[in-house]
């Protein structure tokens, strides 16, 4: 595993692309120019790690777009040391973005080859999640709430309905949702019983998918 000056030079590249598409929070443009994304994908594929585009990894699933994973992180508008639940651990890479950024990161995902592959890989690299749960993150993390951000990276096709009660009155929930392709949506929570909705745009994520059984 190796990260060189050619890869830390075309980090910086895809940051200056994020800058013209309108990525502005300094903290997420500098993990962007920090997280080896191509270390996060399986060694063959180094020459996609750092384009602008989603990439399959194990159990067919994807490694999110640089841009949507900017976009998101930059809708927490993270301070040091806030608590973030992340759904979909998929390759850590968004996990590492928060990291970065200096977020205590909470993370789920539910297909257990990628949950111990990436675990593993976290190890590996040091980087140290608070928790990296095995598990169906429709319904939350609810013994480790309330978070001061949830963060969803996959299409969920309604909301799920758990994941609001577990965010801190301040906080805020970013989640796509969405059938086929989704609209980027936040709610921030402005009082224990109020929360205010915004929309941010089309995305297309992955489905989050809840387990039935
Ligand atoms: N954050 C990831 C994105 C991976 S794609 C990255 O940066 O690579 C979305 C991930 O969500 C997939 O790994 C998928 O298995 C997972 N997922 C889908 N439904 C889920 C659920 N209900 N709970 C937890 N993870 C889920």
């Amino acid at each position: 595993m190796k990260d060189t000056l050619k890869h830390k030079g075309m980090r910086n590249q895809l940051a200056n692309l994020l800058v013209e598409k309108g990525i502005t929070d300094r903290a997420v443009l500098k993990a962007i120019r920090t997280v080896p994304r191509h270390l996060f994908m399986d060694s063959g594929f180094e020459g996609h790690a750092y384009q602008d585009k989603a990439f399959p990894i194990a159990a067919d699933q994807t490694i999110s777009q640089p841009y949507t994973v900017a976009f998101q992180t930059q809708l927490l508008q993270l301070r040091p040391g806030m608590t973030v639940l992340e759904i979909g651990t998929g390759s850590g890479y968004q996990t590492a973005v928060l990291l970065h950024c200096g977020a205590k990161v909470y993370t789920i995902e539910r297909q257990l080859e990628l949950f111990k592959k990436t675990n593993l890989f976290f190890k590996k690299m040091h980087y140290r999640p608070k928790k990296v749960v095995f598990g169906d993150g429709y319904k939350g993390l609810p013994e480790e709430a309330p978070f001061d951000h949830i963060l969803v990276t996959a299409g969920a096709p309604e909301l799920p309905k758990a994941l609001l009660a577990q965010v801190k009155v301040g906080g805020s929930l970013v989640i796509p949702i969405g059938e086929n392709d989704q609209i980027m949506t936040r709610f921030l929570r402005t009082s224990e019983k109020a929360f205010e909705k915004s929309e941010y745009g089309n995305f297309k994520f992955v489905p989050l998918l809840e387990n039935k059984n």
